[in-house]
């Protein structure tokens, strides 16, 4: 008997996702029909992107699971009609363009590499960068992505220091862990990568009180979600110097408007949300796994925890 399979995401995402998808579904010999329409009643697992036009799962009475394109769910899980399993996504080919994406922010900022790249004056200047082992940096977020950046830049040599919700060990990272724990890491955060998700618990996480905990002259990396900033706390920080800089990828409106402040300022560095995207080709292979779990009574990989809300 054939599974069927929504694909509930912006129509352009089809042409994509589609080869990657059937390919995938044929690997593991799964009788599946997938299609971006048909009837809600016969639909057994959604493959979804939150800023798709399905935001009511009602009609969906025999769907098993809701299969998530995006590592982030903020958006999808208060969705109050939606009663079955959510699963978010975590995807290699995603956090292998997290990890390269933080590492050249981080070796950026590290290397002071705009007074050479953006040196309109021509000034000779001999600045020795410190070495990657005298170097801390600091992720907010030691998940999927967090983890993975922190061994890549343990490779490299820094000082990495780790900071989630729950305790961990993380060979070579300093973890701290909790609300006790927040001040301890920020302490030490020359360089700070915020990957946490978005919730009610870590909004404005960056505010002005937290950064007053950073050092004198820190940078702040933010590839997790714009609401983890307190934007004018942000600002201040930079314009009085506590803040040497920011790169930021997320922003709470998306497109970032034209007339943001963020666009015209000197230490700000504003990318357009490409951290990260997720890769069809292997999250593919994550979401076929998924409907055979799903099919086998096995666990689903992934499973967003709907009460924290990530
Ligand atoms: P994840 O595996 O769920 O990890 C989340 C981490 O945050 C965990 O370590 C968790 O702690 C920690 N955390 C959550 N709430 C916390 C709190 N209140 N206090 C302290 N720590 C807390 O997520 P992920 O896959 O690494 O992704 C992280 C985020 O990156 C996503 O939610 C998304 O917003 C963002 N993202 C952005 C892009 C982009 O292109 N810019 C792409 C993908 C993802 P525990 O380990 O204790 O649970």
């Amino acid at each position: 008997m054939s599974i069927n399979v929504l694909f509930a995401a912006r129509p352009d995402r089809w042409s994509s996702y589609e080869p990657s998808l059937r390919a995938a579904f044929a690997e593991r010999d799964l009788p599946v029909t997938l299609s971006q329409e048909m009837p809600p009643e016969t639909v057994d697992y959604i493959i979804y992107a939150p800023n798709s036009p399905l935001q009511d799962f009602t009609p969906y009475a025999r769907a098993k699971a809701v299969l998530n394109l995006w590592a982030g769910v903020e958006q999808i899980v208060g969705n109050p009609t939606l009663k079955i399993p959510l699963a978010r996504m975590v995807d290699p080919g995603m956090t292998q363009s997290m990890t390269e994406w933080v590492t050249g922010h981080v070796m950026r900022y590290h290397l002071g590499m705009d007074r050479h790249i953006v040196n309109p004056g021509h000034v000779w200047q001999a600045h020795t960068p410190p070495l990657a082992s005298e170097r801390r940096v600091c992720i907010l977020g030691m998940g999927a992505l967090g983890s993975a950046v922190a061994e890549k830049l343990i490779t490299i040599g820094f000082e990495v220091h780790g900071w989630s919700r729950r305790k961990k060990d993380i060979a070579g990272v300093t973890t701290h862990h909790g609300e006790a724990g927040l001040e301890q890491a920020l302490r030490v955060a020359q360089i700070l990568v915020l990957l946490l998700p978005d919730t009610p618990a870590t909004e404005d996480i960056l505010n002005a009180r937290t950064i007053g905990h950073l050092p004198q002259g820190a940078f702040v990396i933010n590839p997790g979600r714009g609401p983890l900033i307190d934007d004018t706390a942000l600002m201040a920080a930079l314009d009085n110097g506590k803040l040497a800089g920011a790169t930021l990828d997320v922003f709470r409106v998306e497109p970032l408007p034209e007339a943001h402040p963020f666009w015209a300022h000197p230490k700000v560095t504003v990318t357009p949300h490409i951290a990260a995207e997720t890769r069809p080709s292997t999250a593919a292979r994550v979401i076929a796994e998924n409907i055979q779990r799903g099919e086998t009574g096995a666990p689903l990989l992934n499973l967003v925890d709907r009460d924290s809300g990530y």
